[in-house]
């Protein structure tokens, strides 16, 4: 069916919400995205229905439960082309499933090995491997920007050596919408017999990640970054990776056998979800696949693309504007600042007006450091977004600038 965003809108209650008197315009979709009522009735027919733990019950409201979950993660399988359901963790969500490979690696890494993170990445793509480089000696490298937010994969390659084990990157950086060219970073990491994690917690809702044609090691992101709900996301590891990594967590569900002297391990995907999992999360988190599958990608992309160039355009039309990360291949995600204003100030502005930015670090503070500056205003669009928005967060931010200068 051809895109409508009029009847695209119709299926997002949210957005017929007034703030502050003003019909709602959402433009931080990086942080987290709105849901359509698909996702929102996956969530209620579970518990009006057929709420039980899973996996464990005989009864027929678990086998449903257990049913629909499962469902659900072969559904991710599915969307992300993985060969094995078992490669498939339900996590929390992004940062969980991080911590999760770089508390595994705390047993793989020696001192004096290097693992590799990006200039541009999210702080839960650093804080985890500076522990774990606390933990184990390994030495953290960071692979340079530039400013125009493209890695310099010149100075990735030379810091590629025989000591280095993993390197971390993010698909699409959240701060600037920016996208690395991970098949690159995937092959040569390969080449030094590095693994790769990619966090893809702002690819997933605008692009298809093929992880058996990337070949990378890990990947993580988040339900709710792609009109699912909060506090369920997905890791994908290779299984040989996935069965030599330790568990991360003890409890009911991840055991085989349990006694005082030893206990065993279950299977995979089991080994990595100790305790009763977000079940309606990851049931929804399969409606939400479904939704975006049946709207299709490529309407996704010419939408977001559409708002993007003619947000940028107008903006740019405005004195002192200036837009970060622009002139590298990026989403539909305008960072920006004016010249002489803070722009937290922006923000508190734009949301009297009704419209809904992110200002600030974006839990990316290197970024900030790099471009010396305190943080961003954050625009970040979503295929139900309209033309008429963007207007309405052009002249808003024309107004804010003359109440501000
Ligand atoms: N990485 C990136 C690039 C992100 O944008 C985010 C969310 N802002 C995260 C990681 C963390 O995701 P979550 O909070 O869902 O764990």
């Amino acid at each position: 069916m051809a895109f409508n965003v009029s009847r695209v809108r119709e299926q997002f209650p949210i957005l017929k919400r007034e703030v502050n008197g003003q019909p709602l315009v959402y433009l931080d979709n990086a942080a987290t995205s709105q849901k359509p009522q698909a996702v929102i009735d996956s969530l209620v027919d579970y518990y009006s229905r057929y709420n039980a733990n899973i996996h464990r019950g005989v009864h027929t409201l678990s086998q449903e439960a257990t049913d629909a979950y499962e469902a659900a993660r072969e559904k991710i399988r599915a969307h992300f082309n993985i060969e094995h359901s078992r490669e498939v963790i339900f996590t929390s969500g992004t940062t969980h499933g991080i911590n999760l490979v770089a508390n595994g690696f705390s047993s793989l890494l020696q001192p004096g090995d290097e693992v590799l993170v990006s200039a541009m990445e999210h702080h839960s793509n650093i804080v985890p491997w500076q522990m774990l480089c606390e933990r184990t000696g390994a030495i953290l490298r960071v692979i340079p920007m530039n400013r125009e937010g493209s890695l310099i994969m010149k100075d990735y390659e030379e810091l590629l050596n025989e000591k280095t084990r993993l390197v971390f990157v993010n698909h699409i950086s959240n701060a600037l919408g920016t996208i690395n060219p991970i098949e690159e970073i995937i092959l040569k990491a390969h080449q030094h017999g590095a693994a790769v994690l990619v966090d893809g917690a702002q690819a997933c809702s605008h692009v298809v990640a093929d992880l058996q044609e990337l070949g990378v090691d890990f990947y993580v992101t988040s339900a709710h970054k792609m009109c699912g709900p909060t506090g369920v996301g997905m890791l994908y590891g290779k299984e040989s990776w996935l069965e030599k990594l330790p568990p991360y967590q003890g409890g009911g569900e991840m055991i085989a056998e349990v006694t005082f002297e030893k206990t065993t391990y279950a299977d995979l995907p089991h080994k990595f979800e100790a305790g009763t999992p977000n079940i309606a999360g990851g049931i929804g988190f399969g409606a939400a696949i479904d939704y975006l599958n049946e709207i299709g990608f490529d309407a996704i992309r010419e939408q977001e693309e559409s708002l993007r160039d003619y947000a940028t355009e107008q903006l740019l039309a405005i004195d002192g504007m200036v837009i970060y990360g622009e002139g590298t291949a990026k989403t539909s995600v305008i960072s920006f600042n004016i010249d002489g204003i803070h722009p937290y100030d922006i923000g508190t502005l734009l949301d009297k007006m009704g419209i809904a930015v992110r200002t600030g670090h974006h839990c990316a503070q290197p970024i900030m450091d790099f471009y010396q500056i305190p943080g961003t205003v954050r625009a970040s669009f979503a295929f139900y977004n309209t033309l008429e928005e963007v207007d309405r967060l052009v002249a808003a931010v024309k107004k804010a600038k003359m109440m501000l200068s």
